[in-house]
Order: structure tokens, then sequence, then C-alpha cells
């Protein structure tokens, strides 16, 4: 028996020499020395009582031996759960008391906290602080390790939501999950051991764990290890890079930066985007500073990668591309019957990829995953002719006034071009007389300060009149929750008696 996506992901490196990590300080660390450490820490997690299915939540800064201690779990057969390190202990006691982990582990830095959520399980201590760090403890363990059996279907990970939308859920990943959807975007994007990832995202999230880190090792290729996005740094290691994948942030701020140059990004040969929609004027600066065009997907917590642009043909921007092979994507009308080509209705997909359901919230899990395999990813979207796909936004964030629809992201493209204006999110409020009432909240930019009037009346020729915002509240900043992610529900709930009385 083999044990499904260890084997995949590290088994076939044992003894490589080649380069998997390459710290931004310190020496590079080869694959070999990557599956020897995963060994190690496998047969600790065992010696601690971690059986086969149980839980290794784990709150670690991304370093190195994080990496290790992922594989190790799924290595050992253990279900691996990484938590935010934004998380406060308030925070980590909900997962905690949710996911019933076997084992906690965390840095050095936050074992003080223990106190704060006691975990049933046990609770371990990564880093290299001295007396009872795991690492100090896992050097005593042997590093072979034969790898648990684990077959397609068993559980590799639970991973929580973003918690956009309201309580983070507990996504539950196969191995089968994971794997497929690893090996159909080493096809798609042309993964090879060539390739030098320029890897700065966090590796609690799927986006940095399962696409950036899965893809890499799947692949056999190096991942330039960044413990978070610093524009400076990226800019001096961009030139040993041949691709980097990220967050709209990411490129909005390298191009901040006058010493982000074309010559600098000559060798490489992809840039992807994904989490958030990316602008299309980010777009068009990116292309034109750089002769790169930006490859931008679509994933989720539960489904991993469901579309992307094509790697060769053309990266429509404001899309993000087409199903990925092996995924099916659909758009349903308010009746539950599939919309025709241009609709904008709700996206539901269906594949290998889509998880198998949310831990321990059976009914959400019945409302949202249908017996026939079709997921209801919350998100609106729309299939144009040629077959791209484009979200719309979130079910959640559709306004209704006055028994018309508003797509908050149609308003907010253009009070986002209007001067002082940084960035908006456009909501509805309960009001009397429409049911609900579009409110534009506004983020000041840096040099004049946005004119509400000003905000309205540049809309008045631009959008009909149900869609105009009745009110602009302007702001430092909107609020985002650790993922980054602007919270409408929070703005809603701040601005929830605008219109009353
Ligand atoms: P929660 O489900 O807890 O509310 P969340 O949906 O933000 O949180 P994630 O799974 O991290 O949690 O995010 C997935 C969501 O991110 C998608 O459903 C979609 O709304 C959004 N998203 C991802 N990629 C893109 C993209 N390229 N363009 C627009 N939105 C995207
Ligand atoms: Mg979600």
């Amino acid at each position: 028996m083999s044990n499904m996506l260890f084997d995949a992901l590290m088994d076939q490196h044992a003894g490589s020499v080649r380069d998997c990590l390459i710290p931004g300080d310190g020496p590079r660390i080869s694959y070999d020395e990557i599956y020897r450490l995963s060994g190690r820490l496998a047969n600790l997690l065992l010696a601690e009582g971690v059986s086969p299915g149980d839980r290794v939540a784990v709150q670690v800064e991304k370093s190195p031996q994080a990496l290790a201690l992922y594989l190790a779990a799924i290595r050992a057969g253990a279900v691996f759960l990484p938590l935010n390190t934004a998380y406060t202990p308030a925070e980590i006691a909900y997962f905690v008391e949710d996911a019933q982990p076997a084992l906690v582990v965390c840095d050095p830095a936050r074992e003080a906290r223990r106190t704060e959520f006691r975990p049933q399980g046990k609770l371990l201590t990564l880093g290299a602080d001295g007396n009872g760090s795991l690492m100090d403890a896992a050097a005593a363990y042997r590093d072979d390790h034969a790898p648990v059996a684990r077959s397609g279907s068993d559980l590799a990970a639970i991973l929580y939501t973003s918690g956009t939308t309201g309580r983070s859920k507990g996504a539950m990943l196969s191995h089968d999950n994971l794997l497929s959807n690893a090996r159909t975007l080493v096809d798609a994007w042309r993964f090879s051991a060539d390739d030098v990832l320029l890897h700065a995202l966090p590796i609690f999230h799927t986006h940095g764990l399962f696409v950036a880190s899965n893809v890499l090792m799947l692949a056999g290729g190096a991942m330039i290890w960044l413990p978070k996005f610093d524009a400076a740094q990226v800019i001096g290691l961009l030139p040993q890079a041949s691709s980097m994948m990220g967050v709209p942030t990411f490129y909005t701020r390298l191009l901040d930066r006058d010493d982000f140059t074309r010559d600098l990004v000559s060798g490489m040969r992809l840039f992807t985007s994904g989490s958030a929609p990316l602008l299309a004027e980010t777009h068009r600066e990116f292309e034109a500073r750089t002769g790169h065009r930006i490859l931008e997907r679509y994933g989720m917590t539960e489904t991993n990668m469901n579309t992307s642009n094509p790697y060769e043909g053309e990266r429509r921007a404001g899309t993000v591309g087409f199903p990925l092979p092996g995924v099916e994507l659909r758009i349903m009308g308010e009746e539950g019957a599939e919309l025709p080509q241009g609709e904008i209705g709700m996206i539901e997909v269906r594949g290998s990829n889509v998880f198998q359901g949310y831990w321990r919230m059976p009914e959400k899990t019945a409302e949202e995953l249908g017996a026939d395999g079709w997921f209801k990813t919350g998100d609106l979207g729309l299939i144009d002719a040629q077959g791209y796909v484009s979200i719309v936004g979130r079910g959640k964030d559709l306004i209704i006034s006055g028994g018309f629809n508003i797509y908050p992201k149609e308003v907010e493209l253009l009070i986002d071009e209007m001067p002082g204006v940084l960035e908006s999110a456009v909501i509805g409020v309960p009001h009397p007389d429409f049911g609900e009432g579009v409110v534009a909240v506004v983020a000041r930019g840096r040099d004049v300060e946005p004119d509400p009037q000003a905000i309205i009346g540049g809309l008045a020729d631009r959008l009909a009149k149900f869609k105009q915002p009745k009110k602009v509240i302007v702001v430092d900043e909107l609020p985002r929750n650790a993922m980054g992610k602007v919270q409408k529900a929070e703005l809603r709930a701040r601005h929830e008696g605008l219109f009353a009385g």
C-alpha cells in the first residue's frame, strides 16, 4: 500500500540533491533534506500518539521546517490543519474546539498562549529556542519512516475558509482532491523540474500550500521560500526565478516601485494571480512595464483551482479563463435551472477537485454540496461567448434595490477611477422604501480628498438611477480579514441603520 499524496510529492525525491527550497537568507535545502526531515517529524508525530486520521493543527510562521511538518503529517497518515498566523488565541480556541486535533503545534513565540486556548490534545513547539522545541525533539528520531498507507478517498487536510462571508468553515480535502488538482496545474501551467518559483504566499491558505507548494513539489522544481511578500526583496530575487504565483496586491506593490523594471523579469515565464479580482488597470500596467501578461485564475478553499486563463492563447483581463480539465462549471439561475451563455448567475462546479464536505457541518454540507457532486460556490459569474468565465462578485453581496439586481463590482469599478479614491466597497443597507439602498464606502487615496457629491454626480450619466449610491461614506481604510479580503458583512453591520427612521 502506498500513501497517495506523499508518494507523489516527496517519495519520488528521496535521495535527490536538487534544490527544493531557496530561503531568502541562509543555505539552499535539497529535496532529500526535506524528505528526511519529514521522516523525523513523522516519527515524532507517531511517538506523540498521532494516529492515522487524527488532526494535527499547526500555527507556525512560514519556514522550511513548516513545509516539512506539513509533509510529515501527510506521511504519518494524519489530517493536516494549518491555521492563519494572524489568528488571535480567541480565534484559535474556536478552531481547536471545532477540529479536536490530537496535537497542536505552534511557534515558540506562541507557546505562552497555550493556556489561552487549552487544547484537548497535546501542544508542541516548533523552533530552535532550546529545550522543548519540536525541531530539537525531532533530532532524536530516525529519518527513515515508512509512509502510512492512505488511499485517494482518505482525508489529507482540513483547511478553514477565509471567513469573508461568515464564520470560517473547515473544508475536508482528500488525497485525491489535492493530488488530482496539482497534476492538472502542473500540466496546465507547464511546470517542470527546471522551474524556480518565487514563493512569497503564506502556507496556511490553499493558494500557497496546495496550489504553489504542491505543484512545485510534484514537478520537482525549486521554490524561493520567503516568509512574506516584501517588494524590495522580491525585486532582488526575481532574476533567479522562472515563475511567480501571487495575489493582486503583489502586483500593485511591484508596480508602485520605480526599480521594478523589465530587465529583472526577462527570465520569467509565468506570473499568475488569484484569491481576489485583478483589476484591468493592474493587468495593463504590468504588461506595459514588463511585457508579461498575468495569468488570472479562480479557486477556493473547498475546490482548489476551478478555472485558469490559458497558458498559450489569449489571457483575457477581467476573466478567470476556462474550467480546468476535469472541472465542470455551470451558471445557475434562481429557479435552479442552468442559465444560457452571457447571463449572470450562481457558479457551481463539479470534479475530482471538489472537497468532501464541511467538517462537522452536515447541514451546511448538504445545502452546498449536492448528492450529484455539484458544489455551490456562492460566487456570481457568467460565461462569455468564447467560454471565458468572469466572476461578478459574491452571491451574498448582491444588492436588490426596488426589485432590481445590482452587482457591486460594476459600481465599484467606476468609483475606483475617481479622484481621491483608493478603493471602494458598494453594499446594500436596509432601506424602508427599496428593501436595500445602495451605499458606497470609499477609502481615501493619498492626494486629494474624495468628494461624495462629486462621486454621486460622476455616476449620474454612467449608471442607471437604481444602481447609483444613495450615500457615499469616506473612510481611511476598508475592513479586511486575516486573508486581506474586504469584509462586506462587517460594513453592512456598521451601516445597518443608515436609512432607518
Ligand atoms: P468564506 O468562504 O469563509 O466566506 P472565502 O470564500 O473568502 O471565505 P477562500 O476560499 O479563501 O475563502 O476564497 C475563495 C473565494 O475567493 C472565491 O469563492 C472567490 O469569491 C474569491 N476569488 C478567488 N479567486 C478569485 C479571482 N481570480 N477573482 C475574483 N474572486 C476570486
Ligand atoms: Mg468561500
